[in-house]
């Protein structure tokens, strides 16, 4: 079913990145920006991914030793230090996810710019070195955010979702390694009940939502590929969404043959197997489209 199946280390028959996005009261502050203070249970809702959901995370992973990706805006990294040390000394990645959770398609390519550089300075602030990773806040990756990507040195981005295995995004002589993602592994579209963020999906158990993210990894399994998931800890950290993972997890330990890493490992991985020339990725050329299409000059 993959037409150019990926070798996982030591036969594995898949690889799963269980990935994170920390995105606590940024993107409600975006998406809000006149309003955001005086909306408390909101602020509320959102806060309880830092203040409650990542202490329950690190000290469950821990306990499985598992260590897993976390994509952070910038701006939360300055807002919530000890919830990112915690991160970091349980051996976690912390990639970026923008800095206030900035939507870079719907900002002119300058503020873009901007933007990026507000949230490599809070990393490498706090970081110091990296990140190497990447994920486009709201995946809104636009046609310029590749190159500001290869300018700034990351290795790999997790916004696109174009394959079911990491492909490569070339502009020019550069190139960085994509992870690809898909909603149906987004928890968003399963949980998100928030009037004031703008969702309003149907409330419904987790395993409605489990049955969903079980058959994508039984698929993944199955045929060999890189399963990803973007959960927010606001939604996927709650009490009842979090025993569910955690049974998930079981599920997959039980299956064997999974390899379970970071993304930063899954990078270290994919970049020997090309330098070793053992597999060589699908490339697609970027931008894909320079300008909207010409064949509908006639309604502007
Ligand atoms: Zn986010």
């Amino acid at each position: 079913m993959i037409a150019n199946p990926i070798p996982w280390p030591d036969g594995a028959r898949c690889a799963v990145a269980m990935t994170w996005d920390v995105d606590a009261d940024s993107a409600f502050n975006w998406y809000n920006k006149d309003t955001a203070d005086n909306l408390v249970a909101a602020q509320s809702w959102t806060r309880y991914d830092p203040l409650i959901a990542i202490p329950r995370l690190v000290e469950q992973f821990a306990r499985r030793e598992l260590h897993l990706t976390f994509f952070v805006p910038g701006w939360v990294i300055e807002k919530y230090p000890a919830q990112i040390d915690l991160l970091v000394k349980n051996d976690h990645e912390i990639a970026l996810h923008g800095y206030l959770h900035e939507r870079s398609n719907e900002i002119d390519k300058d503020d873009e710019l901007y933007w990026l550089g507000r949230g490599l300075e809070a990393y490498r602030k706090h970081l110091g070195a990296g990140p190497r990773g990447w994920r486009a806040p709201s995946f809104a990756f636009s046609k310029h955010s590749l190159r500001y990507l290869l300018e700034a040195g990351f290795e790999y981005d997790s916004s696109l979702m174009g394959d079911d295995i990491p492909y490569a995004l070339r502009d020019g002589n550069a190139s960085l390694l994509e992870f690809p993602v898909d909603w149906t592994l987004d928890d968003f579209p399963h949980y998100a009940h928030n009037r004031d963020l703008g969702y309003r999906m149907p409330i419904s158990s987790p395993q409605r939502a489990m049955e969903v993210f079980r058959s994508e990894f039984d698929a993944a399994w199955e045929f060999g590929a890189l399963w990803i998931s973007v959960w927010h800890p606001a939604l996927s950290g709650r009490l009842a969404r979090f025993k569910a993972v955690l049974e998930l997890l079981d599920y997959m330990c039980a299956k064997g043959g999974v390899w379970f890493a970071r993304l930063d490992q899954v990078c270290d991985h994919v970049q020997k197997l090309i330098a070793e020339g053992r597999w060589t990725p699908r490339y697609e050329t970027f931008p894909l489209y320079q300008s909207p299409l010409p064949e509908f000059s006639k309604y502007r």
